[in-house]
């Protein structure tokens, strides 16, 4: 068997679980894996953070060094725990190389006084840069023969489309088999920093937040490896966010069309481009629980076989915003909306929702909350002489609920369930859609009704 696993933050939080990490891996040698690693909990977050103060100048030299040592000495620290003997040295001086490499972007930054998504890239990159030597050092403290590797060494090569890049896949499958068979093939396992990869110029690029899911399923399609394994700090996927509602159970098999609903609409267990690769290779993805791997987590497949529950999970996405483009002039105008979507599509303003009403002078659109200044302005720029478009409105106080699952293909009256439900909870449905792929209904809610509207969901169509 060929494995690619993939940890995420929450496996790899302290020195303790980076050894955990490593012995649930040697525990399947020797059997081939690929590994693949996120950044240490919250460490994106908070280069994130502090790139953006820098870039305000709220912070000064001092207080950025200070912030630089307090990552070196949490990386440090977990060194010291998780890699042992001779191993450990070299990973603490990687760890040192790299902080104050580091540390000169963050100055740089500083007089710069300005972050550009490229830069940010950048700093974000040294979050994986800094966990991926930790952890092959515990492997090899192990007796694991291990190497890490940047995503972009490793052979994933993207666009220029910094922040949220996508894989130049010819030239990527090429590269990622050339680069690591042969790693896998002397029985090592090579460990690869998830979520950032390189463009054309070897510039480093990132394949959006949570992207590490993403980066495990590029290297297991190139590989075309027998599963994917995504390890994270719940038993698989769950019928809703666990966070939100406590009666959430987990899935033993959903469907790859499932799952990318499912991902694509805020389930955060998965980044929702993980399953295209895997999808197109056919390869089953498993998601399983670090802290408890005993569990056999949930296996996501072509089809199920068996499919027994009409609705299998409802997700909630929080982070996106409504935008309503009206105006009387738009009634039998041939060509607004095409017009609406270029334009959006040209500055890369990922639609999520699409809905317009049968009177013609409305159409609304959800678009996740940090494109909505973009597009506001674009559409004002689009329709600035008013004719046609009289008014680009906005609420940036919504989410988008979404009720999966394949059985609600051909049963009949599902959609009047699920909205009779959500009224009987006293919660108001903004505006619906429903994918052509029948898996899905989703619908958009104002934010403070979102739990509400989950919890009536899971209360009508999911047995425990
Ligand atoms: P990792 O650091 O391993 O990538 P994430 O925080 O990105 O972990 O994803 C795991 C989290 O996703 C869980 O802790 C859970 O709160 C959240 N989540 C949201 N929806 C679901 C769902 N349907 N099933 C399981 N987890 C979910
Ligand atoms: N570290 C990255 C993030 O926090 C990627 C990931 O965790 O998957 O977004
Ligand atoms: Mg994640």
């Amino acid at each position: 068997m060929r494995i690619v696993m993939k940890f995420g933050g929450s496996s790899l939080k302290n020195g303790e679980m980076i050894s955990k990490t490593a012995q649930i891996v040697k525990d399947y040698k020797p059997e081939e894996c690929v590994l693949v690693v996120s950044a240490m909990q919250g460490v994106t977050d908070q280069l994130i953070e502090t790139a953006n103060k820098i870039a305000e100048g709220l912070l000064d030299e001092e207080e950025i060094r200070n912030f630089v040592g307090d990552l070196q000495e949490r990386h440090r620290v977990a060194t010291v725990k998780a890699v042992t003997g001779e191993h450990q040295e070299p990973v603490l001086i990687d760890i040192e190389k790299l902080c104050s490499e580091l540390e000169k972007v963050l100055i740089g930054i500083s007089y710069v006084g300005e972050l550009t998504p490229r830069s940010i890239d950048y700093v974000m990159s040294f979050g994986e840069r800094l966990s991926a030597p930790i952890v092959s050092g515990a492997l090899r403290s192990l007796g694991v023969e291990s190497q890490w590797l940047t995503g972009y060494d490793a052979g994933i090569v993207t666009d220029s489309n910094f922040g949220r890049a996508s894989p130049i896949w010819d030239l990527t499958n090429e590269r990622v088999k050339a680069t690591l068979s042969p790693v896998i093939t002397r029985g090592e396992v090579p460990v690869v920093t998830g979520f950032i990869a390189g463009d054309m110029r070897g510039r480093i690029t990132t394949l959006s937040r949570g992207g590490s899911d993403f980066t495990a399923a590029i290297i297991g399609a190139a590989l075309s490896v027998d599963e994917i394994w995504i390890w994270t700090d719940v038993d698989g996927i769950m019928s809703t966010d666990p966070r939100m509602v406590k009666e959430a159970r987990t899935i033993k098999v959903i469907s790859f069309m499932e799952a990318m609903e499912l991902a694509y609409f805020g389930a955060k267990v998965l980044h929702p481009k993980t399953i295209e690769p895997a999808m197109e290779k056919d390869i089953p993805v498993r998601v399983r629980n670090t802290f408890n791997p005993a569990n056999e987590g949930t296996v996501i497949v072509r089809e199920q076989e068996q499919v027994v529950d009409v609705v299998k999970a409802i997700s909630v996405m929080e982070n996106v915003a409504l935008l309503n483009v009206s105006g009387v002039g738009m009634i039998g105008i041939p060509g607004v909306a095409a017009k609406v979507f270029s334009a959006l599509a040209e500055e890369k303003v990922n639609i999520l929702m699409i809905s317009q009403g049968s009177s013609e002078v409305n159409i609304s659109i959800i678009v996740e909350k940090e494109d909505l200044k973009k597009a506001v302005r674009i559409l004002e720029r689009v329709f600035a002489d008013k004719s046609i478009v009289k008014d680009v409105q906005y609420n940036e106080d919504v989410a988008i609920i979404a009720v999966v699952g394949a059985g609600m293909r051909g049963t009949k009256g599902v959609a009047a369930r699920v909205f009779k439900a959500v009224a009987d909870a006293g919660v108001n449905v903004l505006m619906i859609a429903q994918g052509s792929s029948e898996v899905n209904i989703s619908f958009i809610v104002l934010r403070k009704d979102a739990v509400k509207a989950a919890k009536a969901l899971h209360d009508e169509f999911i047995k425990n």
